[in-house]
């Protein structure tokens, strides 16, 4: 339904404003304009209606806005002083707009406008037109003057057993009238939207059996448009209305009464399987039990920005600029154009009262926030000149106070915004910022209390770049801050011995750590540094910590050393003695690589056979900040792979294999 809107949006854009035409950056000229607006037929009047740059503008607290709103059934949230002016519309589509910038944001799209809001003499003006587009209205230019209307705006079928669901979704909330002409030939129920443009086509095919088709058409004035849907139905077939939301209405029909009512219609919601740890270890040690976040102080408090903006010529600079300092935005005209960064992966840590989401970029970003008032209580984050790799998809926390989570590509032109929307029941209070000791780490903390009475509703952070050691980056991507180290993680240990092979006297545990040090000298003698997550039998981390967080403790050890890589070794095992040979793993699609060329070296030097890689979300591989593979060499199962388990020299040359797939990887360490 959206989508509709967004692409109605755009041919109108297309068609009627000559895009990048107008100059920003100069003194924007504001003359007073006399037009009458109508909005439902209603006229409403402006005391701040002004002309700029060819296009009718707002003062965003002139009365006529509050009154065009409240027709509508929308919503605006606005500070004084700050950046964002945001709207909600009735039907919880979000849009945003920011000072300066020529995109509004509507919901998951971001749509382009010949100009954005602006400051003239203290007033912050809004463009009507992009407005009025954004919340779904139908816009009709007269003589003296613009009409809106809110619209129909999506109308779809859904063919059941023994009924046919036809769902309405309009930009405002629906008011009908229903009529029904029962002529022996052609019988049609009439539902009428009075106040109602028609975005939503002209047919629709109802399949035959209740009904054959419907037909919207708009009558009425262009001011006061009315939208009809005729719904040409079969003899002795019945129809109910239900409002499914104040801008939705699903209308039933059906030949049996009990099959008219809606609460049968729904399929099942679908379960969704959560691969979030049970547990929130904490990511810093050192933290105290206040459920805060360790962030730099600058993004944990939000500064609304200094006012006069539109100097600004573009997004990135906007947001980018948009520090705590007032004076540094206005004075340097063209920030010089950040780096895209990538986010490349996304993960939950959830405990009792909070969750943490944590963004795993490849370098410093920013980013701006806004939260809805009550009751919408929504929060969201644009991270700017950043790319998501991967789809669109929600992320499941734990928080029963959060409804969901999602992150989507938002905008790619004229920047890559990556947009992160929190939905909660209730109001919630969020952090977001660096996470200490994790570089390149984005930590959004979401707490189940409400925020502060006096929280601002907007604000801008960075993600800071990590302060990098002497020598240059060894890599395009990620900035390890030690890019001689490697670390490697000998799976299992204490009272975890992993699989074990009674026969053979093999224990995982034992044979991980034995093939892990032949690695580790394999690694120092190629001049590597080498960090073991532990170098004996025992557990890494609190020997009464759960599984996940004693393999976060493993984690741990890898984030906060700042590694180039990051290796852990198992043994497989399997239920049956079929399987055999190496499998090397990953998680992040940008690992496959690493994993490919260490499971050819190993397989090729150890002789072992080949099972492949594999893409499988383990704890170790999934929570670590650096390129990391984990490697299960052969199976303790098989009793051919348990023969060569048993002979140190079968350790030696996987451990050589290993050593040999980090080089062809990595090239070797780099020159000290
Ligand atoms: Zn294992």
């Amino acid at each position: 339904m959206m989508r509709c809107v967004a692409r109605l949006l755009v041919c109108f854009l297309l068609s009627a404003w000559p895009l990048g035409a107008v100059a920003q950056g100069i003194a924007t000229p504001v003359t007073r304009l006399n037009d009458q607006i109508f909005v439902s037929g209603r006229e409403v009047r402006f005391e701040q209606l002004a002309m700029s740059r060819g296009q009718p503008v707002v003062g965003i607290d002139d009365s006529g806005v509050a009154n065009l709103l409240q027709i509508i059934g929308a919503k605006m949230q606005y500070e004084p002083g700050t950046r964002f002016v945001v709207f909600t519309r009735a039907d919880g589509t979000l849009i945003s707009f920011t000072v300066g910038s020529n995109a509004v944001s509507v919901d998951d799209t971001s749509i382009a406008i010949p100009f954005g809001p602006f400051y003239e003499d203290g007033q912050l003006y809004v463009p009507l037109l992009g407005l009025s587009h954004a919340l779904g209205l139908f816009v009709h230019r007269f003589r003296g003057g613009y009409a809106f209307a809110p619209q129909i705006v999506a109308v779809q079928r859904h063919v059941g057993q023994r009924r046919t669901v036809i769902e309405i979704q309009a930009t405002a909330p629906l008011a009908w009238r229903s009529a029904y002409d029962g002529s022996p030939k052609h019988p049609t129920f009439t539902i009428t939207f009075p106040g109602f443009a028609n975005a939503a086509g002209s047919t629709v095919d109802l399949g035959g059996r209740e009904a054959r088709k419907l037909v919207i058409q708009r009558f009425g004035p262009p001011g006061f448009p009315i939208t009809n849907l005729s719904i040409d139905v079969m003899r002795g077939i019945k129809l109910a209305a239900h409002r499914t939301g104040s801008t939705s209405l699903d209308l039933v029909l059906a030949r049996n009464e009990h099959d008219l009512a809606l609460n049968t219609v729904l399929a099942t919601p679908s379960v969704q399987v959560s691969t979030t740890p049970r547990s929130a270890p904490s990511l810093v040690p050192t933290q105290a039990p206040t459920p805060a976040p360790t962030v730099t102080p600058q993004a944990s408090a939000p500064v609304p920005t200094a006012v006069p903006a539109p100097e600004v010529t573009d997004n990135s600079g906007a947001i980018a600029s948009g520090s705590p300092s007032p004076e540094a935005s206005g004075a340097s005209p063209s920030p010089s154009p950040s780096p895209l960064e990538k986010i490349m992966d996304v993960s939950v840590i959830d405990s009792a009262d909070a969750s943490r989401i944590t963004l795993s970029l490849t370098g410093p970003v920013s980013f701006e926030w806004h939260r809805l008032a009550e009751p919408d209580n929504r929060f969201w984050i644009d991270i700017s000149q950043a790319a998501l790799i991967g789809p669109a998809r929600e992320i499941t926390v734990k928080l029963a106070t959060v409804r969901s989570v999602k992150i989507s590509q938002h905008q790619v032109l004229p920047d890559h915004v990556v947009r992160l929307i929190i939905d909660p029941s209730q109001p919630v209070d969020v952090s977001i910022g660096a996470i200490e000791g994790a570089p390149n780490q984005l930590g959004i903390d979401i707490h189940a209390r409400p925020p502060p009475e006096d929280a601002p509703s907007s604000g801008v952070g960075v993600l800071p770049a990590v302060s990098q050691s002497p020598q240059p980056r060894v890599a395009v991507t990620a900035g390890p801050s030690h890019p001689n180290l490697i670390v490697i993680d000998p799976g299992h240990g204490g009272n975890d011995p992993g699989a074990i092979n009674q026969q053979y006297g093999l224990v995982e545990s034992h044979l991980t750590l034995a093939i892990a040090q032949r690695l580790k000298t394999n690694l120092e003698r190629a001049g590597w540094h080498v960090v073991l997550t532990r170098d004996g039998d025992y557990e890494v981390g609190d020997p009464n910590g759960n599984d996940d967080q004693e393999l976060q403790a493993r984690c741990d050890v890898a984030n906060a050393s700042g590694a180039r890589l990051f290796i852990s070794v198992h043994i497989n095992s399997s239920f049956s003695s079929g399987p055999s040979g190496l499998t090397t793993y990953f998680w992040r699609p940008s690992d496959r690589t690493l994993a490919q060329v260490i499971q050819n070296a190993t397989a090729r030097a150890s002789g072992a056979g080949d099972a492949g890689v594999k893409r499988e979300n383990f704890y170790v591989i999934h929570h670590t900040v650096m390129p990391s593979v984990l490697i299960e060499n052969a199976y303790l199962s098989n009793w051919h792979d348990a023969t060569l388990l048993a002979q140190p020299a079968f350790l030696d040359r996987l451990a050589a294999g290993i050593a040999q797939g980090i080089k062809d990887y990595t090239g070797g360490p780099p020159a000290p």
